[in-house]
Order: C-alpha cells, then structure tokens, then sequence
C-alpha cells in the first residue's frame, strides 16, 4: 500500500483498458513509479468518486494521466472532477490500439521516453468542470 493511496503532490493516474495499449499504459505507469517519476494512484478511485482521491487529485502540485488511446478515459476521468492533468496518450507516440504487442523492452523503451519529456503533454484547455474553477480549486 505504499505506492497508493497516501497522497503526493505529484500524481501519476494510468487508463489500465483492456487493449494492448491500454495494459501497455499501466505497466507503463507503474515503471515510472518505480522509478521515482511520480506517485502512483487509483483511476478507479476517482470514477468511484472516492473522496479521498478527489480531494488528493484537486490538491495535487500536479496530475499526470496515461492514456492508451485517443479516448483518453483517465484525462476525462480527472476532467469530470475539475482537474486539468498533463496527458500523455501513448497512441500520440505512435503506438496503435490492437497492434502494439506489449513486451517488457517496451514497457522500458516508453517509460524512458516519457521520463525524458520525449513525448507530448498536454494540458486540456477545456476541463469540463462542475465548479467552473478551470482545475485550480
Ligand atoms: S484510453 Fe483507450 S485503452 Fe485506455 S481505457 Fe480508454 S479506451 Fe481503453
């Protein structure tokens, strides 16, 4: 439990889908975790509407979300709370949905890239937020 659920001001959210990019996210995820990138929390946590985890994301220095594809189910998933995170979509790094077979070489080739800022972030200007607060509450 070390690696969940205690808070951080530097959290780390991976889709976790059941596409190969989607699995390739979280291993993905938990790699750069291990590596000291960020904290690793619970998507799950937020679509449950868990307070702890709202409260942690709304007060995080920062979010970060992994996302398989272009659904981009965990930068949605933080929207819907008011939170704008850094989005990393590994489809924008060239790794398409049913045809990305995941290997542990991969696994460390895109965490490496990620940890370099060899990839594109972005920031949605658009957070959807109930409160209107733009993420910053
Ligand atoms: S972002 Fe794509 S791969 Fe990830 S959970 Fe959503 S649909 Fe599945």
């Amino acid at each position: 439990m070390a690696d969940c659920c205690s808070g951080g001001t530097k959290l780390l959210y991976s889709c976790s889908g059941s596409a190969d990019v989607g699995k390739l996210a979280d291993l993905v995820t938990r790699k750069l975790r291990d590596d000291g990138y960020a904290r690793m929390t619970c998507l799950a946590g937020i679509g449950a509407d868990i307070s702890g985890f709202v409260v942690s994301a709304r007060g995080a220095d920062e979010n970060i979300t992994v996302d398989g594809c272009p659904q981009a189910c965990a930068r949605k998933s933080l929207e819907r709370i008011g939170v704008a995170p850094l989005s990393i979509v590994l489809s924008d790094m060239g790794y398409e949905k049913g045809k990305t077979p995941v290997t542990d070489e991969l696994v460390r080739t895109v965490a490496v890239k990620i940890m370099a800022g060899e990839t594109v972030k972005t920031r949605p200007v658009n957070t959807g937020s109930a409160c209107g607060c733009g993420g910053n509450c």
